[in-house]
């Protein structure tokens, strides 16, 4: 079975497993966002979701120097997950990884806008604007029995104040709320 089609189904999988445990983790809420971590043998794969309030501080295409130099901050910064996951307990390296702020930095000019205070939930049905979205795909060995990820993304993001996690590892799955006083997850 080609691994592809195992990291299709299995994101599945942890999507309707994250569904039918957590409360609904897929709303577009400010200051919470959604990690889901898949490893299966060598492969680690890392999908982070975030409204593009608590990433870039607004949810609009960008137009002034200012917000277009907060895309280019927030890509570089989504561009280098060694500084957003220390992983532990395994010899991890990046293979392949993709952000949708690329998409956002060729938008120049408005087609459309909006802003909001914060603390509501809304759904967003803008395509893509709204929400950011990054995935690591990591090739690992000497992997341990108790792999641990720290994830840093609070301290760079500071309007992060949830992270509702979620993962699926050869020994099972299982979820967690990482906050900034506690952010480190044991894929175990
Ligand atoms: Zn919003």
């Amino acid at each position: 079975m080609r691994l592809p089609f195992i990291f299709a189904s299995c994101c599945t999988l942890l999507s309707v497993y994250t569904q039918a445990e957590q409360p609904d983790t897929r709303a577009h809420q400010h200051g919470v966002a959604r990690l889901e971590l898949f490893q299966l043998a060598t492969d680690l794969q890392i999908s982070f979701y975030a409204t593009g309030s608590d990433i870039l501080g607004f949810e609009h295409q960008p137009e002034t120097p200012a917000e277009l130099d907060a895309v280019k901050k927030a890509k570089t910064l989504l561009d280098q997950p060694d500084k957003l996951f220390s992983i532990a307990g395994a010899d991890c390296h990046l293979k392949h990884h993709q952000s949708n702020l690329a998409e956002l930095q060729q938008h120049t000019g408005a087609e459309h806008k909006h802003s909001h205070s914060h603390d509501h939930d809304h759904d967003h049905k803008h395509a893509g604007h709204s929400d950011i979205e990054a995935s690591y795909q990591f090739s690992c060995k000497a992997v341990t029995e108790s792999v641990t990820l720290k994830v840093n993304l609070f301290s760079l993001f500071p309007d992060l104040q949830q992270i509702h996690s979620s993962w699926i590892t050869q020994k099972g799955q299982s979820a967690a709320t990482l906050t900034p006083a506690d952010h480190q997850l044991s894929l175990d």
